[in-house]
């Protein structure tokens, strides 16, 4: 049988302690997002009752029928950490806490629309393509200043940091060099006073995202084992 969600909750968060205390670096000041994508609203609930507390989903159209499925709880927040599509922007707003993929003007503007309408202001994140990957979400690094400004002029919805999702390898270590940039580029525009978070890490390279800065990693298959 395969390791429980909960021993495998235990050993992410001793390896996010451990990451965080190697850098100097309180184990509070880094946030697991639990990646339950194609995972079952039992198991997120396993995972909820093992002590976690955010969640996260990349399709808009998959959130809202988990989120349905799983029911208000107590302190449970979802967050979308795909790309998302303007004309989702309505039904991303309603259930996430926090929006990670936002790499456009027009996904933006979409999203402070309907946040006005509600009454709220929605924190978001850019998304940045550090390695410049093509068909690879996130905004190019150049154009990072000029999306932050034009965002910084949209009443409804609040920069609160930079995600990012570096290219594939097997070996944490690959992963180092762009999750650096993604500090620089928060250094460089405003630094944590204005970009207090940092979304990056996933099951194979948290811990050297953790070392780099991240505040928020996003970890499925180490938790949750390989997707179906
Ligand atoms: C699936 C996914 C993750 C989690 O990946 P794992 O390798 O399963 O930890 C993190 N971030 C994004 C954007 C994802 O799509």
């Amino acid at each position: 049988m395969a390791p429980s969600i909960e021993k495998n909750l235990a050993v992410v968060r001793e390896r996010m302690a451990e990451a965080a205390y190697r850098s100097g670096r309180e184990p509070g000041a880094v946030t697991l997002v639990a990646v339950t994508k194609r995972q079952s609203a039992e198991r997120v609930l396993e995972a909820y009752d093992a002590g976690c507390r955010e969640f996260g989903e990349n399709y808009v159209q998959e959130l809202c029928e988990k989120a349905a499925q799983v029911g208000p709880r107590q302190g449970l927040r979802w967050h979308h950490i795909g790309q998302l599509q303007t004309n989702k922007a309505r039904q991303a707003l309603e259930l996430a806490a926090l929006v990670h993929g936002v790499d456009r003007e027009s996904v933006a503007v979409a999203l402070a629309k309907r946040a006005a309408e509600v009454g709220r202001v929605l924190p978001i994140l850019v998304q940045v393509n550090v390695a410049r990957e093509s068909q690879k979400g996130g905004c190019d690094p150049v154009v990072l200043g000029a999306l932050l400004d034009r965002c910084a002029a949209l009443p409804s919805v609040r920069v609160v940091g930079l995600m990012t999702m570096p290219p594939f390898s097997e070996e944490p270590e690959d992963s180092r060099r762009y999750f650096r940039e993604l500090h620089e580029l928060r250094e460089r525009f405003g630094g944590p006073a204005r970009l207090p978070e940092l979304s990056m890490g996933m099951s194979h390279d948290f811990a050297v995202a953790i070392a780099e800065g991240a505040t928020l990693v996003r970890i499925g298959t180490a938790i949750f084992g390989e997707r179906a």
